[in-house]
């Protein structure tokens, strides 16, 4: 192996590529990985120099506190390629601040600018061959860090690993999403860690998300775990309610997580004369609306499928199939998005960041 220093970055190339062996015609989400992978220690009270390496399974001490506690963060970001090959990434910065607010909520250190960024794009370089500029196609990225500490004490470990790895994505379409409105369990509580990206958020809704696969829901929509009369957010997206042509999304807090696509769309909304509303919405305010027929659409916000139509909820013993639009909210915003993201577009806020 050809091991070079970079900058703050010690980099080992991959003899080979495993390139031929991925059909980018036939991805299913998050199942292949490109050929590099960057990490960095904490330890001895520092993060020490990242280093980029081939693509490999960790060896762990199985006490590290990561299996037993839990304490594990990560992000979920896009990488874009251009018509001229020009790689792009979507709002980065706000990736990296939630990054370190979900770190600090599970006593973990902060992760430094300069060696995310540097990592991320050392990394993106690496591995261009594997970002295509299809259409549809992108480079799903996921920064995470865990405890690694050997060490089956409760309680904040001294060591860690932060890491990113990287799998190619095509066009995400979800499928057909009906959603099953929360009554029952909860996702988040005041106080709690609903807004970090926390790892046993969502180990946590796999059982009830289960239960509603069963009824044939797809997604949970999660509502406030005191009285669960307001609507929150879904599993791995923010949630948008179209009343009329006024567009609704709750308030963000210490139960849901600060969308970045959720934030672009209040933003392009704004930009575009729609009248956008962040407030609580009530569950009751949603069944009057489908009820009276001013309810139009339903829509999730996410980095994944970026705008993921809904056609139709339940709650409790009432259920509704959401009408058909003919010039749908959704399809505006994703339209709008993914110009921006794919530099087909100006980009008046400055989201895109070159590679
Ligand atoms: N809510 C939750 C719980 C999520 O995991 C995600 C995905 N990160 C979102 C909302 C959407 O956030 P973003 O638009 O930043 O991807």
């Amino acid at each position: 192996m050809n091991t070079e220093k970079k900058h703050k970055l010690e980099i080992t190339k991959a003899k080979e590529s495993k390139i031929d062996s991925v059909d980018f015609n036939n991805l299913s989400f998050g199942r292949a990985f490109t050929d590099h992978m960057f990490s960095c220690e904490f330890k001895d009270g520092k993060w020490q120099v990242g280093k980029i390496t081939p693509y490999e399974p960790l060896t762990l001490d199985p006490s590290a506190r990561v299996f037993h506690y839990g304490q594990a963060v990560f992000e979920g970001m896009k990488a874009f390629k251009d018509q001229d090959n020009q790689v792009w990434l979507f709002r980065p910065e706000d990736n990296f601040n939630r990054i370190n607010k979900s770190a600090a909520r599970l006593a973990m250190p902060e992760f430094p600018k300069d060696i995310f960024f540097e990592g991320l794009t050392e990394l993106l370089k690496l591995d261009d061959a594997w970002i295509k500029n299809t259409k549809g196609s992108a480079m799903y990225i996921r920064p995470f860090v865990i405890a690694t500490e050997p060490a089956i004490s409760a309680s904040p470990a001294s060591e860690y690993k932060f890491m990113i790895i990287m799998s190619p994505a095509q066009a995400y379409y979800a499928g057909e999403v009906r959603v099953l409105i929360a009554s029952e369990y909860s996702r988040a509580t005041d106080g709690g860690v609903g807004f970090a990206k926390a790892a046993g958020n969502y180990a946590a809704q796999f059982y009830p998300t289960s239960l509603a696969h069963k009824e044939g829901y797809q997604q949970v929509i999660w509502t406030d775990s005191n009285s669960h009369e307001y609507l929150e957010e879904a599993g791995t997206m923010n949630i948008f309610f179209r009343i009329n042509d006024t567009l609704i999304t709750a308030p963000t807090s210490d139960r849901i997580l600060d969308g970045i696509t959720r934030k672009s769309v209040i933003q392009l909304a704004k930009d575009n004369n729609i009248d956008v509303e962040v407030r609580p919405i009530k569950v009751e305010e949603l069944v009057n609306a489908a009820k009276d027929g001013s309810l139009k659409e339903i829509f999730g916000s996410g980095t994944a499928a970026v705008i993921n139509p809904i056609l139709g909820f339940k709650h409790k013993d009432f259920k509704h199939e959401l009408p058909k639009q003919e010039a749908p909210y959704s399809a505006f915003f994703k339209e709008k998005l993914n110009a921006i993201q794919y530099n087909l577009a100006d980009d008046p806020h400055q989201w895109r960041y070159k590679i």
